[in-house]
């Protein structure tokens, strides 16, 4: 056997490990009786400490050490050196975490996730503030023991989205602001003066039993390409997406009888994450390449941002474009035929995109989103840095929401205590879903400038192009690639603000003019 052999036989039964860890929080999430959550928690912990100690042994990394040997003289871009960089990296990153400060996070996670959720329920941040506090504080020692040059959001950053930094964020949502703003303002006046751009809507809120929502999301998510021999779609509270290997790749949604977009394009959301997942190189299954070394999670994207621009510009670049519903409207009809009898497509496409400012994130349109996600990200890092104070957080972030979207919350839950992520330790993930959305433009951008007469397949229900191009472009490529790598290689640009501004306007000057 040769050393990258033994290097790649030591991962893969790692990456088993983890797929086990995923089926474990699958069942959990979906099946499990609720008198199972204690020992399913020491089942999980168990499995992951196990997958802890085979990454971070020393005989890791001895298999790293003589397998960069041997690659030595290959093409820097192949997948096996880059399977043998990302272990490397993943290695050193985790060899630096200290046991106890790992322990410490996992045994707070589950009564700060706890103490939250009584929080939340009662309204009464005052319950929550210090467990954030001790979260917060387990955090900033993370990221010391991460190492950083500048700020220490960078450090956390390196777990989402690698290569994003503290600075690069602040001059993304600079711009980002920039170009929003004057787009709200013109359609919140124009709205308004319309008595409001919601009228009309009401016909989302009729009885849609679950049954057809689910059967038409589905139909819709095969015509995508999700393959269901290696796929399905179960119920869950919060909707996901989750992989054991390519052969497997799960979605959940979530029904709402009085509003049927949410499953309907909850579903698109989550095929557009499996359909990354499903796309990764066969060769790569079983991978430092489909593996995430430093969470222990079996994943095959590139980052949470990448990954999150692909459920993105599969349920809004696609699922909420006029076109889409132009063509699916007669057949969501077919489903619903009393619901939707005296509405059109072109209603029915204005309803789904309708603008107007909230205070609950997930339900946040389009437009608004990335104020959401842009006011947690400054409190992120104005708490790592100090200059925010735990106690100071509900009247931070309803000055924030105020100066945004002119809004402020009746209350922390419908304000600062919305979220799960920080209760559990995410600090530093949110940037993703807004750094998903600039780059599922710059894709799509992409796509069509490869693809000529891509909108014309588009409009017939042709999606085999686009996934395609995709697939050769991004999904293939398993974590090969660093988001920037990626995007320069499939869009000829970094990361970069203008494809996602000049969609937003093309589309929403066209709904509002
Ligand atoms: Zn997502």
């Amino acid at each position: 056997m040769t050393a990258y052999t033994d290097f790649q036989n030591h991962i893969a039964e790692i990456n088993d490990l983890c797929c086990v860890i995923n089926l474990l929080t699958w069942d959990g999430r979906t099946q499990m009786p609720p008198g199972g959550a204690t020992t399913r928690g020491n089942q999980l912990a168990t499995v992951t400490r196990i997958a802890q100690e085979r990454f971070t042994s020393d005989e890791t990394g001895r298999l790293i050490d003589a397998a960069e040997a041997e690659v030595a003289s290959e093409t820097p871009d192949s997948y096996r050196v880059r399977a043998i960089t990302q272990a490397r990296e993943a290695y050193d990153i985790a060899r630096r975490v200290p046991t106890d400060l790992m322990t410490a996070i996992a045994e707070l996670k589950t009564i700060s996730q706890q103490t939250w959720a009584e929080a939340k329920a009662a309204n009464d941040f005052p319950r929550f503030a210090p467990y954030l506090a001790k979260m917060l504080d387990l955090q900033r020692r993370m990221a010391d023991a991460i190492g950083f040059a500048e700020h220490p959001y960078d450090a956390l950053l390196l777990r989402y989205e690698p290569g994003m930094t503290a600075s690069r964020l602040r001059t993304l949502f600079e711009t980002l602001k920039g170009g929003l703003l004057p787009l709200l303002q013109h359609i919140g006046a124009r709205g308004n003066a319309a008595g409001g751009n919601v009228a009309g809507a009401d016909f989302l809120d009729r009885a849609y039993p679950e049954e057809a929502q689910r059967a038409f999301a589905l139909e819709i998510a095969g015509k995508f390409g999700y393959d269901l021999n290696r796929g399905r779609l179960d119920r869950s509270a919060h909707p996901f997406e989750i992989s054991f290997t390519r052969n497997d790749v799960r979605i959940t949604t979530r029904y709402n009888r009085r509003f049927m977009p949410a499953a309907v394009f909850g579903t698109l959301h989550e095929t557009g994450h499996a359909l990354y997942e499903q796309g990764v190189d066969p060769a790569l299954t079983r991978s430092a390449l489909t593996t995430d070394l430093l969470d222990l999670y079996a994943v095959g994207g590139a980052s949470y941002g990448t990954h999150e621009s692909q459920s993105r510009l599969w349920e809004n670049l696609v699922g909420r474009s006029r076109s889409f519903w132009d063509l699916h409207f007669p057949r969501l009809r077919e489903f619903f035929p009393e619901q939707l009898a005296d509405v059109s497509a072109e209603e029915f496409y204005r309803a789904v995109n309708r603008v107007r400012p909230s205070l609950i994130r997930v339900e946040a349109d389009e437009l608004t989103y990335n104020f959401h996600i842009m006011l947690r990200v400054e409190i992120e890092m104005a708490l790592l840095e100090g200059s925010l104070k735990v106690a100071d957080l509900p009247e931070a972030w309803a000055a924030a929401m105020q100066s945004t979207l002119g809004l402020t919350p009746p209350d922390d839950a419908r304000g600062v205590l919305q979220d799960i992520h920080w209760s559990s330790g995410l600090f530093g993930s949110f940037c993703t879903y807004t750094v998903g959305n600039v780059m599922s433009a710059q894709f799509f951008a992409a796509a069509k400038r490869a693809l000529p007469g891509l909108e014309d397949y588009l409009a017939a229900g042709e999606y085999a192009p686009l996934l395609g191009w995709l697939t050769e472009n991004i999904y293939r490529h398993g974590r090969a690639f660093s988001p920037e790598e990626l995007l320069q290689r499939a869009t000829g640009s970094g990361l970069t603000v203008e494809p996602y501004l000049a969609y937003l306007r093309e589309k929403f000057t066209d709904l509002f003019p």
